[in-house]
């Protein structure tokens, strides 16, 4: 598992290219009036990763991105770039380059008038100007659209122009506040890959907010899922989904069936459970290996976790449990076909997909009695509440110089 603060070579950065910076938050503290909008939150992002900030409403996703620009100040913490600590930095002062959902472009203006603006405010020389835009225009694939009005332009386009007018001044960081938001479905799965093919391109190392689950998933190196102002797991995108720390993460990316097993034996390392014994399936043991956090003390009754496309139905293998149960809701969705099923002993509803491989394969019908099957290492033990979060990495660098990071144009 992550930790959040890790600040050693992260597998997935591998974007990274020279110049590319690092971010650090340390110990950063939010208030507003009776309301603690960040609790000690602690993160380092690798030079040129793209982590995204995942969580409920108001679980303090936006002032995290706020305090990074500089829009708000840590009441406790810093923040850095590069090593150097800009906590008391203004926006202009950070080289930040910044996407919003609403575009903010600049409608009086021409594509190519709205991308060299920050170069224009920095005092650059036009012909670098001009030749800066025309690059930005090949790499969101518009370049004939530099004398066009902003209003001559659809959605997608408009991010796109945003998102080139946020990196041409090549920015330290890239934060992008729900860069999609506003496209409908199949725009936004195209511009997923566009954006995320630029940061690689470029090795901006960037962070994301986003309501979309899929989205962060799609486009991060790591997610972090956040509550009450604090990070509950960080991770890769699928080390988090396959391996939620507890009931909120599991639940909160995803769907998850989460049951109650009562532990009946355990080594360090690993432990027994029995599902608890309900009329229709006897008690099922397995032995699920112990995350490191539970490898102390445990409870007698445990939750653990099956993602539902983790669950076959009347395909039992050799090796994996098997229960009986009973189709209560299916519902055909196109690429998988979803299933209420009641399961004895592990809940009146628990959720199975099956992918829809076969047009001959109409489904299992409501009412159906079926064998549901899973592998124990598919099963994930949960944290209870109130495990403590692993301590602070202690590998976060020191600060290094204080004041303006040197090469940034202000903007
Ligand atoms: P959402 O997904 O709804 O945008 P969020 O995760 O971005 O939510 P934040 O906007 O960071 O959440 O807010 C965190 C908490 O701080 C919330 O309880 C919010 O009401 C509060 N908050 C944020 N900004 C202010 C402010 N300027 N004054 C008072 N309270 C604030």
């Amino acid at each position: 598992m992550n930790h959040p603060s890790r600040a050693t070579a992260h597998p997935a950065a591998g974007a990274a290219r020279t110049g590319s910076k690092s971010l650090i938050l340390e110990g950063v503290s939010k208030r507003y009036g009776g309301v603690q909008a960040l609790d000690t939150l602690t993160l380092a992002v690798e030079p040129g990763e793209l982590v995204s900030l995942l969580g409920p409403s108001g679980c303090g996703k936006t002032t995290t991105l706020r305090l990074i620009a500089g829009f708000e100040f840590p009441d406790t913490g810093s923040v850095r770039i590069d090593g150097a600590d800009v906590s008391a930095l203004p926006p202009n002062k950070r080289g930040l380059g910044m996407v919003f959902q609403n575009y903010s472009l600049f409608p009086h203006m021409t594509v190519g008038e709205n991308i060299g603006f920050g170069l224009r405010m920095a005092g650059a020389k036009k012909a670098h100007i001009a030749a800066q835009v025309t690059r930005m225009l090949d790499l969101i694939r518009l370049p004939q659209y530099g004398d066009r009005r902003i209003g001559q332009l659809s959605g997608g386009q408009q991010q796109r122009v945003a998102l080139a007018r946020a990196i041409v001044n090549d920015p330290s960081v890239l934060l992008l506040d729900e860069p999609l938001g506003a496209l409908d479905k199949n725009l936004r799965e195209g511009m997923q890959f566009e954006i995320r093919r630029m940061q690689q391109e470029l090795g901006i190392t960037s962070v994301m907010v986003t309501h979309d689950q899929e989205e962060a998933m799609t486009m991060s190196d790591r997610v972090v899922v956040m509550s009450h102002g604090r990070i509950l797991q960080s991770g890769a995108p699928r080390e988090v989904y396959d391996r939620p720390r507890n009931r909120f993460v599991a639940e909160f990316l995803g769907t998850a069936n989460v049951f109650a097993c009562r532990v009946s034996a355990r080594s360090v390392q690993s432990m027994t459970v029995a599902t608890l014994p309900e009329s229709g399936n006897a008690p099922v043991e397995m032995t699920l290996s112990l995350p490191r956090a539970l490898q102390g003390d445990l409870p007698g009754t445990l939750e653990v976790a099956l993602r539902p496309e983790k669950i076959a139905i009347d395909a039992p293998k050799e090796g994996h449990i098997r229960l009986r149960g009973q189709i209560v809701q299916h519902v055909f969705r196109g690429s998988q076909h979803s299933y209420e099923i009641d399961v004895p002993g592990l809940g009146p509803r628990i959720y199975a997909y099956e992918q829809a491989f076969s047009t001959d394969h109409a489904g299992h019908a409501r009412g159906q009695a079926v064998t549901v099957s899973f592998a124990p290492h598919d099963v994930v033990v949960l944290e209870p509440d109130g495990v403590p979060a692993a301590a602070p990495d202690a590998s976060i660098a020191p600060v290094t110089q204080a004041g303006p990071l040197a090469s940034e144009g202000a903007r």
